[in-house]
């Protein structure tokens, strides 16, 4: 537009200048020409400024009329001034005359310029440094020059300032640079984001492969970032390269998406391709990096219908892979947005349940098969919600843990068996202590023992009532933090033993290392010695074990007579299971003790 209208402009002074040789309706055709060029500039660039602050957001129609409604005037005006001579004439000598509402399409460049001016101002977080300078430029030398060329008819100097800022915006605002990640030179997340909002908006079918790779946590801490940022260049390049029909992105730290629309069998060799790749190290400088990917697929609009489902969708599709073990694509879809979506609500009931105190505490009785009598229990969170109904500790204990709830929950739960305790006197009937489960994230807690002995010191509860619960992943995680706890603990008495035994890691290490006093063997472990000769003989040797090193040892989980036959046999006296109770409410424990 501003090449033209400059053109249109040269031609027209060209034209006034052999005035007397040209037809009048030429001078007026090219002034008009210039005229409407020039003005459709200012427009064009309010427009264009408008998209790239608004971005995704849809004007309403009265906006667009409004936002247009000017711009038709003033070219209309210019069209029209032929018969009307509003905006200019030529007179009997064939000279140029100014009409009398010039100064309308002059008040129209001004108005877009200053609306231009206000919207970057008023959005300036959503533009850089460089962007809002070249719009600040491009106001301050369209405007000067106007004025400037207002009062020195002769110099032609709007189009000079025009072209000049047009390439300053040009090169600020559609930098490529801006869409491509300065260390893999790949297609960017802004370039992702922009990409696939005009997808959804014009409707066009893609899929999407989601790829995270895993195990460079391990390269840029052994090696350092060069490396690691180098390996990565490799893997990028590799899957850059993997089809032409697709495009790349790095969306996220680690985290690619090839996009593109082909076949799914297509697909399927693609996956099968890169997944055979990750099996071999990259080499970079040398050094082998083996890695591994997450993998998940979705697509438009089968899958997903706007963005945020799609940002969702692969998400949950790279932490459900995770969940399954990497070996598996995971093809995500609305079904898995909506447990995501679930995580989300669980996450309000719990903050909900927690002002309302609404959880409630379940006692499951553990038995003594030498004293024949039941001698201890674990204390077990329950909750309710109307809507969802029960939800088990399973699903919503992760979920708290992640957000840091479970550190309040944690202590209302213990809060309520203490309360409970003294209220009801259990050790009086029979129950020697209570089991009360930590999580991970309480037992990274410093002054974790300080809050557990204070509660019971409110209450007036002896220590000895007391035992808590820890699995293995608090001893991997914070070691440290749960040996303090651990010790402080045990100064007062209070037992701490090793939950979910034969789950995870296992590790004979922190048996030895830790001071358990008993370790609870898990569920799965019986279940498991039912089937096989072998995992049999593992179990009865882990007993054995524990009982050499003079600990405790708790079965859980038992649910047949069998069972507690064989784990009696075995030297396992103590029993938690179904066999003999489920968890039960207070009034219902009670009862049962009794
Ligand atoms: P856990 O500590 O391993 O608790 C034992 C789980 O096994 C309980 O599930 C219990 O109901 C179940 N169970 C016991 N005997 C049997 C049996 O014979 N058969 C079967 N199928 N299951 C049996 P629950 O209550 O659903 O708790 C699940 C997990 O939630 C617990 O596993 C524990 O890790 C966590 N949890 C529960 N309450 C709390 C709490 O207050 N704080 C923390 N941090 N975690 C808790
Ligand atoms: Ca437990
Ligand atoms: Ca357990």
């Amino acid at each position: 537009m501003a090449l033209l209208s400059t053109i249109f402009d040269i031609l027209s002074a060209i034209a006034i200048y052999y005035t007397q040789a040209v037809p009048v309706w030429i001078n007026y055709f090219l002034a008009a020409m210039y005229f409407m060029l020039f003005k459709t500039v200012t427009f064009v660039y309010f427009v264009y400024m408008l998209t790239i602050i608004i971005r995704n957001h849809r004007l309403k129609k009265w906006e667009i009329v409004v936002c247009t409604f000017p711009f038709f005037v003033e070219e209309t005006l210019i069209l029209t001034t032929y018969w009307t001579g509003f905006i200019y004439s030529f007179d009997a000598n064939k000279m140029f005359v100014h009409g009398p509402l010039l100064f309308v399409i002059h008040l129209t460049s001004f108005i877009y310029i200053v609306l231009a001016l206000g919207c970057t101002i008023k959005y300036r977080n959503r533009l850089t440094t460089i962007q809002r300078g070249a719009v600040y430029f491009y106001t301050v030398a369209i405007l000067g020059s106007m004025i400037f060329q207002n009062l020195n008819r002769n110099y032609l100097v709007m189009e000079f300032a025009t072209a000049l800022s047009l390439l300053l915006i040009y090169l600020s605002l559609e930098n490529p640079e801006n869409y491509e990640d300065k260390i893999l030179g790949t297609l960017n997340h802004l370039a992702f984001t922009e990409i696939l909002s005009v997808y959804f908006e014009k409707n066009t079918p893609f899929e999407i492969l989601g790829i995270q790779i895993q195990g460079m946590q391990y390269v840029s801490e052994t090696f350092g970032v060069e490396q690691s940022a180098g390996i990565m260049k490799k893997i990028s390049e590799y899957l850059a390269a993997r089809d032409k029909h697709l495009k790349l992105f790095y969306i996220s730290k680690r985290e690619f998406a090839l996009v593109g629309s082909l076949p799914k069998e297509h697909w399927n060799v693609i996956i099968k391709d890169i997944r055979e790749r990750f099996k071999y190290p990259f080499t970079y400088n040398d050094m082998n990096a083996n890695i591994s990917g997450l993998f998940c697929m979705t697509a438009y609009p089968e899958n997903v219908g706007t963005m945020k489902d799609l940002f969702d969708t692969i998400n949950y599709g790279f932490v459900e892979a995770k969940k399954l073990g990497g070996d598996i694509t995971v093809f995500a879809s609305t079904a898995l947005v909506a447990e995501g979506r679930r995580e989300y609500q669980i996450l309000q009931i719990l903050k909900q349940a927690l002002l309302e105190e609404r959880f409630e505490v379940y006692y499951q009785p553990i038995y003594s098969s030498s004293k024949k009598r039941y001698k201890c229990a674990e204390a077990l969170i329950r909750l309710k919600d109307e809507k969802f109904g029960y939800i088990s500790p399973e699903e919503f204990i992760p979920i708290a843990e992640k957000n840091g709830l479970i550190l309040d929950i944690g202590e209302l739960v213990f809060r309520k068996v203490c309360e409970f305790m003294s209220r009801e006197r259990i050790w009086e009937k029979g129950i020697r202590y209570v089991d009360v489960n930590l999580s991970v994230v309480q037992c990274m807690q410093k002054d974790l023992h300080k809050t557990l002995l204070a509660i019971m010191d409110e209450y007036h509860l002896e220590y000895q009532y007391i035992a808590f619960e820890v699995t293995e992943t608090v001893a991997v995680v914070s070691s440290d933090m749960l040996h303090s706890n651990m010790r402080a603990l045990l100064d007062k008495g209070i037992h701490v033993s090793l939950d979910d035994y034969g789950t995870g890691f296992s590790n004979t290490a922190s048996l030895i290392q830790f001071p358990f006093t008993a370790i609870k063997i898990d569920k799965s472990m019986l279940w498991t010695a039912m089937e096989s000769p072998k995992a049999m003989s593992a179990l009865k040797h882990i007993i054995a074990m524990i009982i050499d090193m003079d600990m405790a040892v708790i079965a859980e989980g038992v649910e047949t007579q069998e069972q507690a036959d064989l784990l009696t046999e075995w030297g396992c006296h103590l029993h938690q299971g179904y066999f003999y109770s489920k968890p039960l409410c207070e009034e219902l424990f009670l009862e049962k003790i009794k």
